[in-house]
């Protein structure tokens, strides 16, 4: 091979070699280059010795110890045009690329690169596609160049382009104008046809377009996150200077304030360590972080709670039995007991023990002694109503990732009070529910239980609260419900209802000072008839407590207000029996049973319902059948049995006194009205039993004979409970007789005198006692 002439340079056979680092030399070009490396400035020493042609060739790394694999094999042969020698020893030249070149092989390496090279030009074909190409390539290139205003592309640049005829300048040109990827450059120069070289160029134009236009929506939606953030933090800014004039306090000031709340809220040391810490993070957060709200109610509660603050304790036994007696007639057994309950206190000096449990019907004055004993005591009072409650959290509150999380209701409660040692009513134990949201009763366990409730767990707080200061008290209408582990750490204290001698005292006592003060009523300008009391006692109340009794009063005193306001001449209002009338409208309640016929098959029961006593009539008839026992009215399962045990029982004892029926050939339907009501129980074997013998003999029974008690398959009669609220039931109704098992009469004790008085007792061993007194047999 020998020289390679290229217009009228010749280019020798072998040339020194200078590797490129991160730049690609194109023929038709020209560059500036620094020079730095010993062995390229030995190659370049040498070529301005001579011919000032030098092989530029680009390395694939960026090696400073260059070797032959470094390098590619394609490069450009290059003329110095100028060389400005830097005080460092390198060197600032201007290369114009003269054309493409392959190594053919290194001639030597010391002390610097020689090789021999093959020159080739980029063929040029003209052809249509080409100039399409080429076309579509300088136009695009415009554009890019135009939108982009790199500085590298000067606008002289592309006019001059725009002019250029020859191919190959113009792709050079554009390849390195165009800042693309070093490999993407050796790849175009290693192209031999102008149009593989012009389709690669659009290819590469096309993507910087895409990735403009990109960058484009980028810039806009960034521009915009930050006008919005801009304004933000405008606003804020604001915010804060518009408080600041108004004198609200700075945030720097509410930092203090809390941290001396902080400091004055005698926390445990462990929780006061939480809430610095917090209050630590909260200093640190930005004024618009939505977690500073929520971090600043957490400090607000843990800062409020009472966690060292207490009220003067008193046990005087004395005294609280006057404030017993003060607040409640009667109700003797409860105070009893409740007095018992504070001397042990006393004794022990701290409340460690079961807790009180009050059970009874509602309006039986279960809140209001517990309200006696907090005055009693000198402690503040709470009632939380845990009624319909099936979610663990509401008593163990929710944890603070919850959006709107609180505290649960034990720990508000004492939050309200802002003492440590309430007494604290948990209302209606026996309607906790448990379902998928956990168990709230183990819950309320740990809070009541004395062993753990020092350290009571509150998922909101994150930190224990020491609950054994509180004195829980807690009420429920039935014992059934509260759950066994539950049942067994109270102490139940029984509200049995009241006699309407009972109630007729409270009301007069109690609830008519209390309704007068309430009305703004004098006791002259309102006399209140004992007739006409007890009229309301009896014929529009009927219930176990005095609920209803203290609304029919109010709306009485509301009434009788009401007139004394219209005509100030008035100077007072009588409340007559008959007045009753016109203010709380016809009766509701008469002695109704007693005073209708008897029948046969229907047969006063005695029933026991949550919410007190209740009397009932059975009624059973016969019609055409197969000999089917139908029962309605809601009957529970143990009802329902009994109901079957009391059909055989009855036709045995048809059959002893000689009444020969034939079953098979009718139907015995058993009712027990106010279906509405579920009933359960054994205790209305009795009365089921006598009024399906009453039908089978045919004889009617006294209506106003109330009876109540189990009954076995041989007729004997079982104990039951609930004796003192089925006796003052009956009482209320008017009945005359109640008959009931023998083993109940040690119950009588409990029953008022005034009702005992009113009533004759009968005492049933078997059914046979019974059906003396209710058939007459
Ligand atoms: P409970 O909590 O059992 O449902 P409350 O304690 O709310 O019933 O009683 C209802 C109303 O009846 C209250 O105003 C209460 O003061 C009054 N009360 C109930 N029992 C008595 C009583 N033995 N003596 C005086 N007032 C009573």
């Amino acid at each position: 091979m020998s020289d390679f002439k290229l217009g009228n340079i010749i280019i020798p056979e072998e040339l020194p070699l200078v590797a490129l680092k991160n730049t690609v030399l194109f023929p038709k070009v020209v560059i500036p280059l620094i020079v730095q490396r010993p062995k390229s400035i030995g190659a370049l020493d040498h070529a301005m010795t001579r011919d000032h042609l030098v092989f530029f060739v680009t390395q694939k790394n960026i090696e400073d110890n260059v070797r032959r694999n470094d390098l590619f094999t394609v490069g450009t042969i290059g003329r110095i045009v100028s060389v400005f020698k830097m005080p460092d020893g390198s060197s600032k030249i201007d290369v114009e690329g003269l054309t493409r070149a392959r190594i053919i092989n290194f001639t030597s390496e010391t002390p610097f690169f020689k090789i021999k090279a093959e020159p080739f030009s980029l063929m040029v074909r003209n052809g249509l596609e080409e100039k399409a190409f080429l076309r579509r390539a300088t136009e695009q290139f415009k554009t890019v160049s135009e939108a982009r205003s790199f500085p590298t592309i000067l606008p002289e640049i592309i006019y001059m382009m725009m002019q250029l005829k020859d191919t190959e300048q113009i792709i050079s040109l554009m390849t390195v104008n165009m800042n693309m990827a070093i490999e993407d450059q050796q790849r175009i120069l290693e192209l031999e046809s102008s149009t593989d070289a012009l389709r690669e160029l659009n290819i590469g134009l096309i993507r910087e377009l895409e990735i403009m236009e990109a960058e484009k929506s980028v810039t806009k939606e960034t521009k915009k996150q930050i006008g919005k953030m801009q304004k933000e933090l405008f606003l804020r800014e604001q915010l804060k200077s518009i408080e600041k004039e108004l004198g609200v306090e700075d945030e720097k000031g509410e930092m203090d304030i809390l941290k001396s709340k902080i400091m004055a809220a005698g926390m445990p040391k462990d929780v006061h360590e939480k809430a610095i810490k917090e209050l630590g993070r909260l200093g640190k957060m930005p004024s618009f972080n939505p977690e500073v709200s929520y971090l600043r109610t957490y400090l607000d509660w843990l800062v409020e709670l009472p966690w060292s603050k207490k009220t003067k304790e008193k046990i005087n036994l004395k005294e609280a039995e006057k404030i017993l007696n003060e607040d409640h007639f009667g109700l003797n057994k409860v105070k009893e007991r409740v007095l018992e309950f504070l001397a042990v206190q006393k004794q022990v000096g701290k409340l460690k023990g079961p807790i009180l449990c009050f059970v009874g019907p509602p309006g039986t004055g279960k809140t209001s002694i517990g309200q006696s004993i907090a005055r009693a005591l000198g402690r503040k009072f709470i009632r939380v109503s845990l009624g319909g409650l099936r979610d663990e959290a509401e008593i163990r509150g929710h944890r603070r990732t919850y959006v709107g999380a609180l505290p649960g209701r034990i720990v508000q409660g004492v939050h309200s009070t802002k003492v440590k040692n309430p007494v604290f009513m948990l209302d209606e134990i026996d309607k906790v529910g448990m379902d998928f949201r956990g168990d709230p009763s183990a819950a309320l366990l740990e809070a009541l239980d004395p062993q753990q409730n020092h350290a009571f767990s509150d998922h909101y707080l994150e930190v224990p609260f020491d609950l054994s200061d509180v004195m829980f008290i807690t009420t429920a209408n039935v014992l059934d419900t509260i759950p066994p582990a539950l049942r067994d750490r109270l102490e139940i204290i029984e509200f049995p209802g009241y006699s309407e001698e009972e109630k007729f005292r409270i009301a007069k006592n109690f609830l008519l000072p209390k309704l007068y003060k309430d009305h703004g009523l004098k006791k002259k300008s309102l006399v209140f008839q004992d007739v006409a009391l007890i009229d309301v006692v009896s014929k529009h109340t009927r219930e176990a407590g005095v609920r209803d009794l203290e609304r029919q009063l109010a709306t009485i005193m509301r009434k009788v207000t009401r007139k004394l306001v219209e005509s100030p001449s008035t100077k007072q209002i009588t409340v007559t029996k008959d007045a009753i009338h016109k203010y709380l409208g016809p009766i509701k309640y008469t002695h109704q049973l007693a005073e209708t016929k008897d029948e046969v098959g229907i047969v006063t029961g005695l029933g026991w319902t949550p919410v007190g006593g209740e009397v009932f009539s059975i009624e059973v008839t016969r019609m055409p059948g197969r000999g089917k026992l139908l029962l309605t009215g809601r009957l529970g399962l143990v009802m329902r049995e009994s109901a079957q045990a009391a059909l055989s029982f009855a036709r045995t004892y048809a059959a002893k006194k000689g009444i020969k029926e034939d079953m098979d050939k009718s139907d015995i339907h058993i009712h027990i009205p106010s279906g509405a009501i579920k009933k359960d129980g054994p205790s209305a074997g009795v009365a089921i039993t006598t009024a399906l013998i009453s039908l089978l003999l045919n004889k009617p029974a006294r209506k106003e004979v109330a009876m109540t008690g189990e009954v076995t398959l041989r007729g004997k009669v079982l104990e039951i409970g609930g004796i003192k609220e089925k006796i003052l039931a009956a009482h209320r109704a008017g009945i005359k007789t109640v008959v009931m098992p023998i083993e109940n009469k040690k119950d009588l004790e409990d029953i008022p005198k005034e009702v005992r008085k009113d009533l004759k007792f009968v005492f049933a061993k078997t059914i046979d006692d019974i059906l003396k007194t209710a058939l007459k047999i």
